[in-house]
């Protein structure tokens, strides 16, 4: 038996074994819409948004932006706890971009999401360009009395696709907003999308290098989906490209896990969309099987996290 050096024979390092290292009850994060919009939507940055973007795919059902916060964590609370049996909860400030507001409004969202009982802490979504000195300043004071994180959506490592998917800020900002948050203690988690038509494999292989460089705390990192009323559906309908099958990726993810850094904690693997809304590709695989299946996977073809990275 292998002992890796996360410390659990899980082979990669989870979240889940991350949590329970870390805290003594059950913690989940629950996600919240707080009403926020993205610079690059409301034409702050540009507008239109990322061609791949739309955010109904990733909003549980307790989410509307219509309710108060308050309502949304209580509802939010109510379901984990008597599904998962949590006890603890992180605020998940998920869709669109949720440092994208002065800092007084933000200051008052993020309190009053830590005055919640049993709350003991923020995830927060955001750009790399939606960050500055004050803002990260704030969330680092804020860090010292309860867990933060700050989310950065890079996508992609190359200015080209970035470009190209409408992302509005480059390969830097993410750099620039790491080391920013890295400088102030922060824990920072990096979102990351495999599998745009016109990159390679061997560029996805070097993000796992690059992220590893990057330090980022967690990583979550998913398949491309191409999901309806997008600006990339409208591109697949006219012309249909490659997307990722179940198998291709699986093997991918092989390879991707094998070149990381030990230290990063994955928090996702595979994306996973509303069935309503998905055009491709559509495995039809609940997560849970997912994750059953690759953690098999990588003990039959001996690979674990971190097996093939050089420092
Ligand atoms: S993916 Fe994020 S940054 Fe891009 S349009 Fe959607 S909310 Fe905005």
């Amino acid at each position: 038996m292998i002992n890796y050096p996360w410390g659990d024979q899980t082979p990669y390092y989870s979240f889940n074994w991350y949590l329970k290292q870390n805290y003594n009850h059950p913690v989940r994060k629950v996600t919240v819409d707080a009403g926020f919009t993205c610079p690059n939507r409301d034409g702050t940055v540009t507008t239109g948004g990322c061609t791949y973007c739309n955010n109904d795919s990733f909003n549980p059902s307790y989410n509307d932006r219509r309710k108060s916060l308050r309502w949304q964590i209580d509802q939010g609370i109510d379901f984990l706890s008597r599904r998962y049996g949590s006890e603890k909860y992180m605020v998940y400030f998920q869709p669109y971009s949720n440092t994208h507001a002065p800092l007084e409004e933000l200051r008052q969202l993020y309190e009053e999401a830590l005055q919640v009982p049993d709350v003991i802490g923020l995830t927060i979504g955001t750009r790399p360009d939606c960050v500055d000195e004050a803002k990260l300043d704030y969330l680092a004071e804020l860090g010292r009395q309860f867990d933060v994180t700050i989310e950065y959506g890079l996508e992609s490592i190359s200015d080209t696709t970035l470009q190209r998917i409408n992302r509005g800020h480059d390969v830097k900002a993410y750099e620039t907003a790491m080391r920013m948050s890295a400088e102030r203690g922060l824990k920072t988690c990096t979102h990351i999308i495999i599998g745009f038509p016109w990159e390679e494999e061997t560029q996805w292989l070097e993000t796992a290098a690059y992220l590893s460089e990057q330090k980022t705390t967690f990583l979550k990192v998913h398949q491309l989906h191409v999901v309806k009323n997008t600006a990339m559906a409208k591109e697949y309908q006219r012309m249909p490209f490659h997307v990722f099958g179940y198998e291709e990726y699986r093997q991918f993810l092989l390879k991707f896990i094998a070149r990381l850094s030990p230290e990063i904690v994955l928090q996702r693997l595979a994306g996973e969309a509303p069935p309503n809304i998905l055009i491709a590709p559509k495995w039809n695989v609940q997560m849970g099987s997912f994750i059953k299946d690759f953690r098999e996977l990588c003990r039959q073809e001996n690979i674990w996290q971190g097996k093939d990275y050089k420092p």
